[in-house]
């Protein structure tokens, strides 16, 4: 037995090797941008359960507050327990919590006219030990900085990522085109929803990014990527990400979540 705060010593083929067992720091901020009337993006995170969730919510009055926060809610809530030290099947648990954050959204919204058709991105992360997975719903994203740089790993849903991939657009024209709202894919607005889901391992130093397009709409990945460089506390970084977007327009709320993982 160890914990997630002592080194794990392996012994190699006569090397004794320090086998250290990762740690996690998290931060966020979120802000109503210079446009909108609301704030309708919402994150929450359990760093004991290795949960860290990012959403962007859509629809008329106050159905898209209702859906982000709704589904960060439920992430929290149907993935506590499962994350960092316990031995379930986090995947599986991961696929069930989105079946159910999604039905508990569309139920909602079946039920009240007012809410009729509201829904969700979600980008988020479960973590245990060194295995993070990485879920994806939308055009909220998710990067990792790793020796100072930073990389999409998330490919967004939306009407504009698909023109660029199958050629049919450039990337410095989806950044202007109208139809750069779209989204493909949403948590909530249907019966069924399919998210990308899928593992990677963490390595001590890794910083991880969950946004709203709040964020990477104002900020090309290149200031995001210095911004990040530079070493600060967590809640620095999120205050500076969030303030530097504003500058630049604050067109829309502008979330971001830092995740740390540290030896
Ligand atoms: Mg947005």
């Amino acid at each position: 037995m160890f914990t997630r705060d002592s080194p794990v010593y392996t012994i190699v083929r006569g090397f004794t090797l320090a086998t250290a067992v990762l740690h996690y720091v998290a931060a966020a901020a979120t802000d109503r941008g210079r446009k909108r009337p609301s704030n309708e993006d919402a994150f929450g995170f359990s760093v004991e359960d290795g949960v860290y969730v990012v959403c962007d919510g859509m629809g008329g009055a106050a159905a898209g507050e209702i859906a982000s926060s709704l589904a960060v809610d439920e992430m929290l809530r149907l993935l506590s327990g499962h994350g960092a030290g316990s031995s379930g099947n986090l995947p599986e648990a991961v696929e069930q919590a989105i079946t159910a954050a999604n039905e508990a959204i569309y139920t909602r919204g079946q039920r009240n006219q007012r809410l009729s058709g509201m829904g969700t991105t979600l980008v988020a992360l479960a973590v245990e030990e060194s295995h993070v997975w990485v879920l994806n719903i939308g055009d909220s994203r998710c990067y990792r900085m790793r020796q100072g740089r930073l990389e999409q790993l998330t490919v967004d849903h939306s009407l504009v990522e698909e023109q660029v991939r199958s050629g049919r657009m450039s990337r410095a024209e989806a950044l202007r085109s109208p139809l750069r709202n779209v989204i493909t894919r949403a948590l909530g607005t249907q019966v069924r929803v399919t998210p990308d889901v899928f593992g990677l391992e963490a390595e001590p130093g890794d910083l991880f990014l969950l946004c709203s397009d709040g964020l990477t709409r104002e900020l090309p990945d290149a200031v995001i990527e210095s911004m990040l460089a530079e070493s600060r506390p967590l809640e620095d970084l999120c205050a500076r990400l969030v303030g530097a977007a504003k500058k630049a327009g604050g067109n829309d709320n502008i979330t971001c979540l830092l995740v740390s993982a540290e030896a």
